[in-house]
């Protein structure tokens, strides 16, 4: 039994939480380890904290136990954070992991703070449903399990194409499609398939960027106008910054989506030779070195000037960019 595992053994009371703004690896890895758990510690009880999950992932086994009303005082035996890169992170959740008697965090961002008592961190998976997968016995891993785990691996790969995929995910994916996962399915229900809406915001999106920094980086804003004028909110814009990416020439993709008046949620993407983690990391957030993300506040050009000076610090060091 491995530690994670034996950390499960004479507790009584479990909460599980992740990420703020849940995206497919942190559902995912969350419903898995509930299902699991309530399949094989019937003396545990697990409660599972998290903000509302995208209907997309709604058909998920159990999803409607998920629990994102944060006003219930309770203190639990241990408390596992999944996807999670700080505590900041873990939102309204974080009271249960302040009072929890013990806690671990299993993750793979490179930003991870390992603020836990037991950090779990493993940067070369390609999410942290791969991480789980390494941790649950394999015979326990039933159709329920393997789909969510599933769903985490595709949506952080963006369906086994980003370059965080090992020839492990791969491996992987393949022993979770033997236990029957409707991969077809799932990656077009939950990845590809968009409603009418988010694609208009992503025509939006793309309509108003603009290339700067000599072409090498695409920017694209978004006011809460506009999301009110479409009737979206900010979940409806999930792989509108990737799609920004695929655009040639350009190193990193930046959308800038307004949550407040003059509060922006910041999403980036990197091709090859930008760390956009750094960048990230320096106005307060982080992720990974390709995929990352914080919040800003001020104008908008002012939030494109100061993201824009970091990565062109970074573009200068690289051989071709002049700057001119
Ligand atoms: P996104 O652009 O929202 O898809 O996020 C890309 C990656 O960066 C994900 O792994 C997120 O967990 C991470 N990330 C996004 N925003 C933040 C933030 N404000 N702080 C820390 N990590 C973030
Ligand atoms: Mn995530
Ligand atoms: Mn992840």
């Amino acid at each position: 039994m491995n530690n994670i595992l034996s950390e499960l053994q004479n507790i009584e009371t479990l909460a599980i939480s992740g990420h703020i703004k849940p995206d497919g690896d942190c559902v995912g890895a969350l419903l898995s380890m509930y299902n699991y758990i309530v399949n094989n510690y019937k003396n545990i009880t697990v409660d599972l904290f998290l903000e509302p999950i995208p209907k997309i992932f709604c058909n998920l086994k159990n999803s409607d136990k998920i629990i994102s009303d944060f006003t219930m005082e309770k203190e639990y035996d241990l408390f596992i954070s999944l996807d999670c890169g700080d505590e900041d992170r873990l939102g309204g959740a974080v009271k249960y992991f302040k009072s929890a008697k013990k806690t671990i965090n299993i993750d793979h961002h490179i930003s991870n703070t390992n603020f836990a008592n037991i950090n779990h961190v493993i940067l070369e998976s390609s999410s942290t449903c791969e991480v789980l997968y390494d941790i649950y016995e394999e015979d326990k891993i039933d159709l329920d399990i393997a789909t969510a785990l599933y769903i985490g691996i595709v949506h952080d790969t963006g369906v086994f194409k980003h370059t965080n995929t090992t020839q492990k995910t791969m491996n992987i994916a393949g022993n979770l499609i033997s236990l029957g996962v409707n991969f077809s399915k799932i990656i077009d229900e939950t990845f590809y398939q968009k409603t009418y809406i988010q694609n208009q915001i992503l025509g939006r999106c793309l309509l108003e960027s603009m290339l700067v920094l000599n072409g090498k980086c695409i920017v694209s804003t978004i006011k809460r106008k506009d999301l009110e004028f479409y009737g979206a909110n900010l979940t409806d814009l999930s792989g509108i910054t990737d799609q920004l990416r695929v655009t040639s020439g350009i190193e990193v993709a930046v959308l800038i989506s307004e949550t407040n008046f003059q509060e922006y949620k910041v999403s980036m993407r990197s091709n090859n030779k930008i760390d956009v983690n750094k960048v990230a990391k320096y106005f307060g957030g982080g992720g990974h070195i390709k995929a990352a993300g914080c919040n800003m506040k001020g104008t908008t050009y002012d939030v494109i000037n100061n993201l824009t000076k970091h990565i062109e610090a970074q573009l200068i060091d690289t051989d071709e960019y002049t700057g001119e």
